[in-house]
């Protein structure tokens, strides 16, 4: 029981260490020792270090397992981890009695119905993480994979699916509180009901909803917890890699690329077919640069005005793919309060840390990064006007008349009201240990909520 309740909090204890040291030597046939076992794994993150290593090393607590070492072991556990979500995919549940196994049917359970009802709009990522070890984005992409005929259409090779999966969800950064593998999951699951759109649905292709789940589950992948500006001021290789430009939605992709290739997903496709795959995978990435959003806004807007969406033209398909992207990215504040106030504290809780750093290394703090000046209330409150409700009102017209636009539009105005009040009254947040602030719901926040598809 202890050792399951370790593994599920995402710790790694000595038991764990020795247990995946003997399974590596086992697959590896080698004589290799806990500290040379890792350096064997390619390190693909580019990424890493996210800044100057001396800054984060001073990060690191006495007595903490290195975080490249911890990364090592993550890796080496995600072979069980496949596993795992292959026995809940194939409903092949362990049977053996014993305590342990039946905590764990309990749990596959659950996540298993959950996954019946994954097409709703209150789909707790939160929930369905936990109850999957940790696993959302492999078991979310896994599933829809196959429940949108991805696999049988592309004639998948299902470990090498697998492999590129679990590389991607390894590749994010778990401690990062808001750019991690659920916000991935969190975005693929909105990708998914978007798909299901009415006005898009029937028009999408295999390869466009192929498309569409790839880039929303690696749309952030090794993301390093600090935005643009600050790869530019501290001078990272990636910035001078992409020119200051789209630096890390570049990255994201690339990182996707080397993945696809690295896992062989699609060496039985046409070289050119790859290609084009990926090709539009970055086109897909690159538009949820936020920088770009008056760009897509403006060209969307138009092309409600003309009505002149075509979308029997691959192009045209490929832009509200685009576009759909960008909302599922920013649908945060159309979630449910619960979640929704989760992932405002969270993404303040990744901004104030970033302020923190600049603060501490004598850097100019980036707007939205000071936890002394800029509350959570008010953050929120300006993302909401400026970025989400603009793109979201033009998402309705598109969809027009879907029930679910309705159900986000509700939520999004609710959400912001709330903040507005909570601005009045609010005090810092202790974010670091996500405690969520006190103040009641907004009104008539669970009132919708048995309507919600
Ligand atoms: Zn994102």
């Amino acid at each position: 029981m202890s050792c399951l309740m370790v593994e599920r909090c995402g710790g790694v204890s000595f038991k764990w260490l020795e247990q995946n040291v003997i399974q590596f030597r086992m697959l590896a046939d080698g004589t290799l020792n806990p500290v040379h076992a890792g350096v064997l794994l390619a390190e693909r993150r580019g990424s890493f270090p996210p800044i100057d290593l001396r800054i984060l090393k001073t990060s690191s607590q006495p007595g903490e397992v290195e975080s490249g070492t911890r990364r090592k072991l993550k890796r080496l556990l995600s072979f069980q981890r496949y596993c795992h979500a292959s026995k809940l995919l194939r409903g092949l549940m362990p049977h053996t009695p014993g305590s342990l196994h039946l905590l764990d049917d309990d749990y596959l359970g659950q996540a298993a119905h959950m996954l019946s009802k994954v097409d709703t709009w209150n789909f707790d990522i939160f929930l369905f993480d936990r109850l999957t070890n940790g696993n959302s984005l492999v078991t979310l992409m896994s599933h829809l994979f196959n429940v949108c005929g991805l696999i049988h259409h592309f004639q998948l090779d299902m470990v090498k699916l697998h492999r590129f999966l679990g590389m991607v969800q390894e590749d994010y950064h778990s401690n990062n509180p808001y750019h991690n593998a659920v916000h991935a999951a969190d975005v693929t699951q909105a990708m998914y009901c978007y798909l299901k759109e009415t006005k898009l649905a029937e028009r999408l292709t295999p390869v466009d909803v192929f498309l569409g789940l790839m880039a929303a589950a690696a749309h952030d992948v090794d993301h390093p917890g600090v935005n643009q500006p600050f790869l530019i001021k501290t001078r990272h290789h990636l910035a001078s890699l992409y020119q200051n430009t789209s630096v890390l939605e570049s990255h994201h992709w690339r990182s996707t690329v080397g993945m696809l290739r690295e896992s062989g997903l699609l060496n039985h496709l046409s070289a050119d077919m790859s290609l084009d795959i990926e090709q539009q995978l970055g086109s897909l990435i690159l538009a949820t640069d936020i920088n770009r959003q008056n760009e897509f806004l403006a060209t969307l807007r138009e092309h409600l005005d003309n009505q002149d969406l075509d979308l029997q033209l691959a192009t045209h398909r490929h832009f509200i793919l685009q576009i759909a992207l960008k909302c599922a990215d920013i649908c945060n504040p159309c979630r449910e309060w619960q979640m929704s106030r989760q992932w405002s504290e969270r993404v303040c809780e990744e901004f104030y840390r970033q302020g923190e750093l600049e603060r501490k290394f004598n850097l100019e703090i980036s707007p939205l990064c000071d936890q002394q000046t800029d509350s959570i209330p008010a953050i929120q409150i300006g993302f909401i006007s400026y970025i989400v409700e603009p793109l979201f009102e033009e998402w309705q017209r598109f969809t027009e008349p879907s029930v679910l636009s309705q159900i986000m539009m509700a939520h999004l105005h609710k959400n912001k009201a709330c903040w507005s009040r909570l601005r009045y009254v609010h005090t810092p947040v202790e974010t670091k240990t996500h405690s969520h602030t006190e103040e009641p719901e907004p009104q008539g926040g669970h009132e919708e909520a048995e309507d919600i598809p």
